[in-house]
């Protein structure tokens, strides 16, 4: 193993590491969901100079070098580009992450009234282990749009005065036959339901407390049960991101998978000066749901934004643009797993990433060999290793885990569908998918190094 990342920091790079941190923290508390996640990059980025293409389009204004423009689509993704000195068709550096994190949402026809109890019943959304998200304080983030196309934000939960939900569990006293299934099986996913009312309308005889609940409902954001048929209400862990460990190393958070690499790469991206290629950051939804949906990483979104990119640059052509994404490089940044000693079996040792090591890169993910993975080039593989050696960033090499153990993937096959170089590259993170994520510090801090390094010099 290499030298532990830690050790190697001056009291300038403990401070600076410290300062991403806060930042770090205040992004996830703030970025629950998509929308969220994407409100608030569109809003760093315009507060660093960044335009919107829309206006660029509608003014027909020519993009130059140093230009900076953002481009969204239905508040779910979004790309932020920052103009370089070369012309496009020589290739830009891309590197792309998702905002979409495990959860619940609430159905569209979502509230029930069950023995004096009011519900709202669930979907899970992603891979979770459905048994950690039941007991646990959880808040309602999302929208409601109401049939005139007013949109209702919703977020109760997070300050210190709201209320919380969560989903009950069967008291270990009498789970002799729950706790004998298997643990996919021990919470069923009808059972994620998240109770929210026990108070009946005075007055009311049928369905009281649901009356009430509806009551609430309209007297705080005036809608109606109707409503969440067009509402998206993501059910998330409540709280605020929060330092971790008695040497404050680590962070513990809701939504790292894949937040972490969302603010590193955002942040490099803001950090650029002059650079000779032009730098893309793309922030995408429904990773977790493979990357489908308008604004998941298979959408046409981003090709059809390098086209506008090219003919507002006057470069556009369809060859122009071919040419364009081939010719690009790209970093799929997005978790891996770090080890755990206590599920240390899961894992190979020598090939799989540790907290304090620096940022992952993952030539291939998969499973079942290697099925469905990217799998780096190694020219590419080898090009990154030295921008991260001239750089002095920590880096190391990993799989998920032990071959036949499980799988994952990322959004890297989708780019390099252009005939592009990608590489996946990330933050390890402990108990992925959990309600509360943790990672390290310093591989943070290391990744953000890396990202920055890849726009100024790959
Ligand atoms: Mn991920
Ligand atoms: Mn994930």
């Amino acid at each position: 193993m290499k030298e532990n990342a830690w050790t190697t920091y001056s009291e300038k790079d403990l401070e600076m590491l410290e300062a991403l941190m806060n930042g770090y923290k205040a992004f996830l508390t703030t970025s629950k969901t998509e929308r969220e996640c994407a409100a608030n990059i569109v809003d760093m980025a315009s507060r660093s100079g960044y335009v919107s293409l829309e206006q660029v389009i509608k003014t027909g204004t020519v993009l130059r070098p140093g230009d900076k423009v953002y481009a969204t689509l239905m508040g779910k993704m979004v790309i932020l580009a920052h103009m370089g000195e070369q012309p496009l068709t020589e290739g830009v550096n891309i590197i792309g992450s998702h905002m979409d994190s495990p959860r619940l949402d609430v159905k569209q026809n979502p509230l029930y009234e069950e023995s004096g109890l009011a519900y709202l019943d669930t979907h899970y959304y992603g891979g979770i282990k459905k048994y950690q998200w039941t007991t646990v304080p959880m808040a309602l983030h999302g929208v409601i749009i109401k049939k005139d196309g007013t949109c209702v934000p919703v977020n109760i939960g997070e300050g210190t005065d709201d209320p919380v939900f969560c989903i009950s569990d069967l008291l270990v006293h009498l789970a002799n036959a729950q706790t004998n299934k298997k643990a996919v099986d021990f919470i069923e996913g009808e059972k994620l339901d998240v109770l929210i009312g026990s108070r009946p309308l005075a007055g009311e005889k049928k369905n009281a407390v649901k009356a009430n609940i509806l009551k609430l409902l309209k007297e705080k954001y005036d809608v109606e049960e109707d409503d969440f048929i067009s509402a998206e209400i993501e059910v998330v862990p409540a709280g605020a991101a929060r330092d971790f460990g008695l040497d404050r190393s680590m962070i513990l958070s809701y939504g790292q998978d894949d937040k972490v690499c969302v603010y590193t790469s955002l942040m490099a991206l803001l950090a650029q000066e002059k650079i000779s290629r032009t730098s893309i950051a793309l922030f995408v939804d429904k990773e977790e749901t493979g990357s489908l949906g308008a604004t998941g990483m298979q959408s046409r979104f981003f090709e059809n934004t390098m086209a506008e990119l090219l003919n507002a640059c006057g470069q556009y052509s369809e060859l122009a643009l071919r040419r364009t994404l081939s010719s690009s490089f790209m970093l799929s940044a997005d978790v891996c797993a770090a080890y755990d000693p206590l599920y240390g079996d899961a894992f190979e040792k020598k090939n799989i990433a540790y907290f304090g090591q620096g940022v992952a890169f993952n030539k291939y993910t998969g499973a079942r060999g290697k099925s469905g993975t990217n799998d780096a080039n190694a020219e590419y593989v080898a090009k990154l290793r030295r921008i991260m050696d001239d750089n002095n960033v920590a880096f190391q090499t990993a799989e998920l885990g032990k071959v036949d153990a499980g799988g994952g993937g990322t959004i890297a096959y989708i780019l390099a569908l252009y005939g592009m170089n990608v590489m996946d590259c990330g933050v390890p993170v402990m108990s992925m998918h959990a309600p509360w994520e943790i990672c390290s510090k310093s591989d943070i801090y290391e990744t953000e190094k890396a990202y920055e390094a890849f726009y100024k010099d790959c």
